[in-house]
């Protein structure tokens, strides 16, 4: 029930980090892979490797997730290249770090931008042709972000978008159902990628006090997200939606 021999699936921020991990574990499984990001040197070097790894299909896509145009053309292009749609892993993701008070409305536009609103345009226009299937998996990469809110992080847009795809995932879990769609979400901690790559490497008090916060003590890496992609992608998963699963060392489990 693990196998996703035959499967197409979409993986945007599939060139680096959580999402390329995650492309890799599908591809393993046997899925040909459309990877969507706007870093196109980063992403066909991924798919290089997929292709001489795992023997599937990997096409790129440069596209912004939030951008009707360029959305509506990965649809268009996928289904061209492939037939068919089975998995939709929403994981582009930016943050931009202000207080509160601070904040510049612009970056709130632009974290909301990425981080909410393109998984509402990916999912509306991509779950479009899942639909006329019948059948399909969307995978949202929320954040414990958007469980708890991680002080002294000042982190509000992120927070906010993130805890924002958590009800988008449990809403069209709902709405979708009938039409043999499953939607969940995936809510990592903290875990080494360029995103938090920076953190990491100053150490410091700001690294000390998440990992004292952190039960198993240590940061996540990439591909401790694998096993929740390939469930969730697969018919291993077929009684579960509207799930919301956290990754992160029991961060939020105290
Ligand atoms: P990353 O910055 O390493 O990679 C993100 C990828 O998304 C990049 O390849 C980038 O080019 C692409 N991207 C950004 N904006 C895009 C857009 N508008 N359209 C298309 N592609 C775009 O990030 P990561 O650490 O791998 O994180 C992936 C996801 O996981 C994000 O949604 C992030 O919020 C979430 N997350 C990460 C962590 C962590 O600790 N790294 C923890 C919780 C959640």
């Amino acid at each position: 029930k693990m196998s996703l021999d035959q499967y197409t699936s979409i993986v945007t921020g599939g060139a680096v980090g959580l999402g390329k991990s995650m492309a890799s574990a599908l591809a393993e499984m046997g899925s040909n892979i459309v990877i969507v990001d706007l870093n196109r040197n980063h992403a066909e070097a991924t798919a290089q490797e997929l292709r001489s790894q795992y023997g599937v299909q990997v096409d790129v896509i440069e596209a912004n997730v939030c951008s009707a145009d360029d959305v509506l053309r990965v649809r268009e292009e996928t289904v061209r290249s492939f037939g068919r749609i089975d998995v939709l892993i929403n994981n582009a993701g930016i943050v931009k770090n202000a207080k509160a008070e601070d904040m510049l409305y612009q970056d709130w536009l632009d974290v909301m931008n990425v981080n909410l609103n393109g998984v509402f345009l990916m999912s509306q226009t991509i779950g479009k042709e899942m639909i006329r299937q019948g059948k399909g998996s969307i995978i949202n990469i929320s954040s414990m972000s958007g469980i708890i809110v991680n002080t002294p992080q000042c982190q509000i847009a992120y927070n906010v978008s993130k805890a924002g795809v958590i009800s988008l995932t449990k809403t069209l879990a709902a709405e979708w159902a009938p039409y043999g769609i499953r939607v969940n979400t995936i809510a990592p901690g903290y875990m080494k990628t360029e995103l938090t790559e920076k953190f990491f490497r100053e150490g410091g008090q700001l690294i000390d006090r998440w990992m004292s916060m952190t039960p198993m003590g240590r940061p996540g890496m990439p591909d401790e997200l694998q096993g929740i992609a390939v469930y969730l992608a697969s018919e291993a998963s077929s009684y579960t939606t509207g799930g919301v699963f956290s990754v992160d060392g029991g961060y939020t489990a105290w």
